[in-house]
């Protein structure tokens, strides 16, 4: 378990930028997990008397940290005012220090593990309840999320892990935030810890303010490799009967609201043949010439196809979809026949296009090559053991949503009315929006710093765009305490 190294300092900063020092001291690489930073995000909510989950994911080493600030209509009378906050009433009974014990205990979340976005999806439109988005919203999901009126609280999110420093050349130590000539370096600095902790030094004044709506904070986990810490994090709101209205996801946009982005679909395919000695070839199968097929094939007849024949959008970057085989791993010698080819594979599509379809089509193709392969398997093969794996397999990595939140819906809104730019270009890269997006918020991108530093040695964000964070918060508190 990576807890909370003794070491660490976790006293309550007192300036934004402390805080982001504290956090970017503790290495939440997402292969070793979030741990240490949400349990250092906890206590400083805790402190202040926030009521926080932590939902700890079973793989020991990650967790979601959800704060929630109740408005002035939750926090009068016994029968939890006018709106509904559910199994939030009993929690609010606890004292801070029982609260505190059972949140550093822990909660494991009951509803399952996060996965893959809608594959479930509905092949008939008509029954999606949202076919606008993209056509493939999964009805179930959909059924069950209350309609936008009923929707309450602006969710302030963002993932507590961050990419590694492997092979990366830092004039710095990553982890130890650096201000060289008003820029401050650090992995995640700009990716995506200051959002985070500019917003949990703030959590004080949230606390004693009497807001006309709730906030809701949220930490998640593995944002950077799979996205499932949102996955699970919309089913645990969704089981604390929390429902915010409005999503801003602190990415890196120099605090302009991005309402656009596309979807994000990375696979894996694994062909096995039969190893044998080059020369004796009819007794082997080789992997390479099935995975070649696949290759070709999904560059010409998916991508090529996209690219031509599917929606163009010039707000993006690249206004078509694109993808490609990214990497092959296959073979061992120039005289054995292969036995083996993994090939890992995406595609990024603009929110239109019917994802679902295409996965579809490709698994279709892999099926084909499937039965092509055993067919092809020889009466007396090199390897008799091997001959029984033959076949080749789809592997989802991740199917993430793509973002298509309208400039004048509720989030982009908001945003302008807390004084800030919604931009008019799209985006090329993925975040987890979408997942809040089709949860039923309306949800934009909105943080400190260029996603140009992000991922790269030597990131950082300027302490402007940290002071532009803070006041964004600011007039966000200002905001929920001046609406009625
Ligand atoms: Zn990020």
């Amino acid at each position: 378990m990576a807890d909370l190294p003794d070491d660490v300092n976790i006293s309550l900063p007192d300036t934004p930028r402390a805080a982001v020092e504290q956090l970017i001291a503790l290495d939440t690489t997402s292969r070793d997990g979030n741990v240490p930073a949400i349990e250092l995000l906890q206590r400083w909510l805790s402190d202040h008397g926030v009521i926080t989950h932590v939902l700890r994911e079973d793989d020991g080493i990650n967790a979601n940290l959800i704060g929630v600030f109740p408005s002035r209509h939750q926090a009068g009378g016994a029968d939890g005012g006018q709106e509904s906050v559910g199994a939030l009433l009993p929690e609010r009974a606890l004292t801070p220090s029982d609260q505190l014990s059972r949140d550093l205990i822990g909660e494991l979340s009951g509803v399952g593990k996060g996965g893959v976005d809608r594959l479930d999806s509905p092949t008939d439109g008509a029954t999606s309840a949202n076919p606008s988005a993209d056509g493939a919203t999964s009805s179930a999901d959909a059924a069950e999320a209350p309609a936008a009126g009923e929707r309450r609280g602006v969710l302030i999110a963002g993932h507590a892990d961050c990419v590694p420093v492997d092979g990366q050349d830092w004039d710095s130590d990553p982890f130890t935030a650096t201000e060289r000539d008003g820029l401050l370096y650090g992995r995640g600095t700009c990716d995506m810890k200051s959002y985070l902790a500019v917003f949990a030094q703030m959590a004080g004044r949230f606390q004693a303010a009497d807001l006309d709506e709730p906030v809701i904070f949220a930490a998640t986990w593995e944002e950077e490799t799979t996205c499932n810490g949102a996955r699970e994090l919309v089913k645990q709101l969704d089981a604390l009967g929390i429902h915010p209205r409005v999503a801003f996801v602190g990415e890196p946009t120099m605090m302009t609201a991005i309402a656009s982005h596309k979807s994000m679909n990375s696979f894996q395919a694994t062909f096995h043949g039969i190893a044998a000695h080059s020369s004796l070839l009819p007794r082997g199968l080789n992997a390479i010439r099935y995975a070649g097929e696949f290759i070709t094939w999904y560059h010409r007849e998916v991508i090529d196809r996209l690219v031509e024949e599917g929606p163009s959008d010039d707000a993006f970057p690249v206004p078509h979809t694109t993808g490609g085989v990214n990497v092959v791993d296959a073979g061992i010698a120039g005289n054995t026949v292969p036995d083996h080819a993994h090939l890992t594979f995406e595609f990024r599509a603009l929110p239109s296009v019917d994802v679902p379809a295409v996965v579809r089509d490709i698994q279709a193709k892999i099926d084909e090559l499937d039965t092509a392969m055993k067919a092809a398997v020889p009466d007396d093969p090199a390897d008799p053991s091997a001959a029984k794996k033959v076949g080749a397999q789809l592997t989802i990595n991740s199917l993430l949503y793509p973002l298509d939140a309208a400039p004048d819906g509720p989030a982009a809104t908001l945003a302008k009315t807390l004084g800030r730019d919604v931009q008019a270009e799209k985006v090329t890269y993925g975040t987890e929006s979408g997942i809040y997006e089709h949860a039923g918020m309306s949800a934009v991108v909105i943080g400190p710093g260029d996603i140009a530093q992000a991922h790269g040695a030597n990131e950082f964000v300027s302490l402007d765009q940290l002071a532009a964070c803070e006041d964004f918060f600011a007039a966000l508190l200002t905001h929920l305490e001046t609406a009625q």
